[in-house]
């Protein structure tokens, strides 16, 4: 994540600065004379950007956001003492929501990103979740194709839109026949994600399951170049950090020693991390425990919500 950190935190600091000229001959002239003031503000900008950071990875601020109020109040007291009032000094932020710190407090919450961040990180998650592949699939486009004759599952696929647009979805399997509209609705969540500057990543569980073989395979290794290792390791990230991940089809990838070690290592690091797994399959869930058994299913049946796409009276 640290590229897309580095990109939003150049810009912000451009924003800064920008409003900063606008104001400079008389702020510098005050800064000169007061240099603990220079001081202060200089602490208030690097305990912001760690605040973002955490923000951004979903790490808790608690301790950041408890000294950021003890610098500010620094900062009025050094702006009491001499004879300044802080509205002279005021800068105009380009983003008034957050005063371009890129996420907006609300007292006992942890931070939250500001849309304006959300803007910026969107066309960066919508490239890397790999919706790209399936560009029909969204909540714009018609789904009667798929659910005109299923007014049950139009119903549930409203809901579900709802929900990604106002919060997060929660683990879901969507099962049932192909062609019913799973990975469209799967899709169609991952996008929205993305727009909304959230990271989701969607995956066929065959590639994924390649992609934990190359990186064990990699780990194993004396001599592996640094440049596809580096890929490797991004994307086995993206498996465990994304906010969202769509394992599409579930039940066709081949057997190997290590498919339900490998599976139930995902799921069990989102579980902990309260990041969203969908999963769908053509398989119904007496077909899935047939297939997978033991721990993994059980994981399945108790964290994650079933959805049967199939029509009604069809074999579910
Ligand atoms: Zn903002």
């Amino acid at each position: 994540m640290d590229s897309v950190y580095e990109d939003v935190r150049s810009i912000l600091e451009n924003r800064r600065i920008r409003s900063e000229i606008l104001l400079q001959q008389q702020n510098e002239q005050i800064r000169i004379a007061h240099p603990e003031l220079a001081d202060v503000e200089k602490k208030i900008a690097d305990v912001s950007e760690e605040i973002l950071k955490n923000s951004l990875e979903g790490q808790s601020s608690e301790d950041l956001q408890k000294e950021l109020v003890r610098l500010k109040m620094d900062r009025e007291k050094v702006l009491f003492e001499h004879g300044l009032s802080s509205d002279k000094i005021k800068i105009q932020p380009y983003c008034e929501k957050c005063g371009d710190t890129g996420y907006i407090e609300e007292e006992g919450k942890e931070p939250v990103l500001c849309d304006c961040i959300r803007a910026l990180l969107a066309p960066v998650m919508t490239s890397r979740s790999g919706v790209e592949k399936y560009p029909e699939y969204s909540f714009e486009k018609d789904s009667d194709q798929f659910f005109s004759e299923n007014p049950r599952m139009q119903e549930t696929y409203k809901k579900l839109r709802l929900l990604t647009e106002k919060e997060k979805v929660p683990n879901a399997v969507f099962y049932g026949r192909s062609g019913q509209g799973k990975t469209f609705t799967a899709v169609a969540i991952a996008r929205q994600y993305a727009k909304q500057g959230r990271s989701s990543f969607v995956i066929r569980l065959a590639e994924a399951q390649e992609l934990m073989m190359e990186h064990r395979k990699l780990i194993q290794s004396f001599y592996t170049p640094a440049g596809k290792e580096r890929d490797v390791e991004k994307r086995v990230e993206y498996l465990t950090q994304a906010d969202l991940l769509v394992l599409d089809d579930l039940g066709v990838e081949p057997r190997t020693a290590n498919t339900e070690a490998d599976l139930l290592n995902i799921i069990d690091t989102r579980i902990l991390s309260g990041k969203t797994t969908i999963i769908t399959t053509n398989f119904d869930m007496e077909s899935l425990k047939e297939r997978y058994g033991g721990r993994f299913f059980d994981r399945i049946d108790r964290n994650f919500v079933r959805f049967n796409f199939s029509s009604e009276g069809a074999r579910a």
